[in-house]
C-alpha cells in the first residue's frame, strides 16, 4: 500500500513530508509557523495523526490550510491505508505538498512506510541529546533532522553538536537544523529545504516521464 501511495503522491505532483517525534516536541506547532510562509507559495495540505480528538487539526485549520485527522485508537502509530484514505479526502490540487504530522512516539512510525518522500525526525532540546543513540531505528530512513526550541537552549543541557553527531553515528547522510518556531532562528533554512525537495520530486518525476 505504501508503494502505491508513493507513485500516487508522485503521480499527482504531491511532494509528502512525514513528521515523527516523541509527544511535545512541537511537531504542530512547527506545522502552523510553517504553512503560514508556505501557503502563499505552494498548495498544501496536512494529515494529521493522534490517537484522539481533532486539537491540532483545528490548530492546522486556523491556517486556511486543508487537513485530515485521522484518530488511531489504541494504535500508536499511522499506516498506509488509512494515509491514503486521508490523502483521496484531502483531494488538493496539484501540484502542492502534503506534511503528514505522525502519532506522537518514537519508536514504531519508523517501522511503517507510508509512501512519502521524505522523513523528517524532530528532536527538542528539553530531550536528551543522546536520543538517536536510544532510538536508532527512527533515524536510519530519515532524511533530515530537526532540533526545535533552541530559544530554550540557555535553560538546558543539551549539546546541539553532539546531538547531530550521534544521528550521523546512525544515518551518516542526514542533513540537520537546529531551529525555532518561537524566536523564528533558522525557520527560513528549513522552509528552503522543504522547497528544495519539492523541486527534488518534480525534477524527479520530469526525467521518469522523458525517459518513457
Ligand atoms: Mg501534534
Ligand atoms: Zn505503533
Amino acid at each position: 500500500i505504501a508503494a502505491h501511495n508513493h507513485q500516487l503522491f508522485t503521480g499527482n505532483h504531491h511532494t509528502v513530508i512525514n513528521l515523527v517525534s516523541s509527544p511535545g516536541a512541537g511537531k504542530t506547532t512547527l506545522l502552523v509557523s510553517t504553512l503560514k510562509q508556505l501557503k502563499h507559495q505552494f498548495s498544501v495540505g496536512v494529515i494529521e495523526g493522534d490517537q484522539q480528538t481533532r486539537l491540532d487539526a483545528e490548530q492546522i485549520e486556523q491556517t486556511g490550510v486543508p487537513v485530515i485527522q485521522i484518530n488511531t485508537g489504541k494504535g500508536c502509530h499511522l499506516e498506509a491505508d488509512r494515509v491514503q484514505q486521508a490523502y483521496q479526502q484531502l483531494a488538493l490540487s496539484s501540484p502542492g505538498l502534503i506534511f503528514i504530522e505522525n502519532v506522537g512516539n518514537l519508536v514504531c512510525p519508523a517501522h511503517f512506510d507510508l509512501g512519502e518522500h521524505f522523513r523528517v525526525v524532530i528532536l527538542s532540546v528539553t530531550e536528551g541529546d543522546n536520543k538517536p543513540l536510544k532510538y536508532p531505528d527512527i533515524f536510519h530512513q530519515a532524511d533530515l533532522l530537526i532540533i526545535n526550541k533552541t530559544d530554550l537552549l540557555p535553560y538546558v543541557d543539551f549539546d546541539v553538536a553532539q546531538c547531530i553527531d550521534h544521528a550521523r553515528r546512525i544515518q551518516p547522510d542526514i542533513a540537520a537544523l537546529a531551529l525555532s518556531c518561537r524566536s523564528g532562528e533558522n525557520m527560513f533554512t528549513w522552509l528552503q529545504w522543504i522547497a528544495t525537495q519539492f523541486n527534488t520530486v518534480t525534477a524527479d518525476r520530469s526525467s521518469a516521464a522523458a525517459n518513457r
